[in-house]
């Protein structure tokens, strides 16, 4: 039987900003996506009918709810397959907390699918599909860093990180991303990102002014109802972070090191509370196909 593997990476965001509401109320937003290398492993292999997922992370669901799940079902119904398919995925990234795990594993089954069943869709055409299963799918196929508008879907590559450690840390809540959205009140937002400023400073890679101009407005809501939030940023600017930042709608908290020594010892530090801590880099591409 015909199979693949796949390594499909996490996201932070070094920005993001909310513009306003559509009528179907999707939030519109503007943020700075960038991808790291932290990455759950997916193996795709052709079954006679059928879709099936396992997963080692006992948080995420194996039935038709799984956004891979759906991923499969979508290319299934669009492209007529009468074959089926088994997918594994083995969980690195933190599940539920701002880092887009559920939309990278839909993004390498699509990405994979189209291999496996020799489909011929572009990069772009897998995107369009991608957005149908969720707002992030399209820039985990993507990959590198991009700034994205609409609700997260129209992307434009910009030039990413460079040389810096990025600190990972996952504190062991749960956070909807629903109830984040609902609780935001752009008037009591005291700042907000520059966009234009933040992709300058990728440009010229001078990370100390990227790292005074990241601003995340969903991340007062978030941190005013978990202290642990604060309490994460507060250790890693401690321990010499050049800032430290919410992504997505949390609660995983990530911050910016130029300095390796300086970014292990804040992972030490904060292992001892915080289990899901990862030291990681950023990372240029998109869905990795192995071997
Ligand atoms: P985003 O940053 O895109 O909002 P997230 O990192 O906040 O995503 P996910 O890890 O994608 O959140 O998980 C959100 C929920 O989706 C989980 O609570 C889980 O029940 C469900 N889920 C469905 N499929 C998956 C999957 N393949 N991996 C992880 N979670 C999944």
């Amino acid at each position: 039987m015909k199979s693949l593997n796949l390594k499909c990476r996490a996201k932070i965001n070094l920005s993001i900003d909310v513009l306003g509401k559509r009528e179907d109320d999707y939030h519109l937003v503007e943020m700075i996506m960038q991808t790291i290398d932290l990455y759950d492993n997916v193996n795709i292999e052709e079954i006679d009918r059928g879709i099936y997922i396992d997963c080692d992370n006992e948080y995420v669901p194996t039935d038709s709810s799984n956004i891979a799940y759906k991923a499969a079902d979508l290319i299934k119904k669009e492209f007529n397959i009468d074959k089926g398919v088994k997918i594994v995925i083995n969980k690195n990234i933190p599940v539920a907390a701002g880092l887009a795990g559920g939309s990278t594993n839909a993004a390498a089954v699509l990405v994979g699918l189209n291999k496996l069943w020799d489909l011929k869709l572009t990069q772009n055409q897998l995107m369009e599909i991608g957005l149908r299963l969720g707002a992030d799918v399209p820039f985990c196929i993507l990959g590198g860093t991009a700034i994205a508008k609409g609700i997260g879907e129209k992307l434009t590559r910009i030039k990413g990180l460079r040389n810096v450690k990025i600190l990972i840390c996952k504190p062991d809540i749960l956070v909807s991303t629903k109830w984040v959205y609902q609780n935001l009140d752009m008037n009591n937002v005291s700042r907000r990102p520059n966009t234009d400023n933040i992709v300058n400073t990728l440009e010229e890679n001078d990370v100390q002014a990227l790292a005074d101009s990241m601003v995340n407005v969903l991340e007062s809501v978030t941190e005013n109802k978990y202290i642990e939030i604060k309490e994460i940023k507060r250790t890693m600017i401690k321990y010499k972070a050049l800032e430290s930042m919410m992504s997505g709608s949390g609660p995983t908290v990530f911050g910016i090191f130029d300095n390796l020594d300086y970014a292990q010892n804040a992972k030490e530090e904060l292992q001892k509370v915080y289990k899901q801590t990862y030291l990681v880099n950023a990372y240029k591409g998109g869905i990795e196909i192995e071997g």
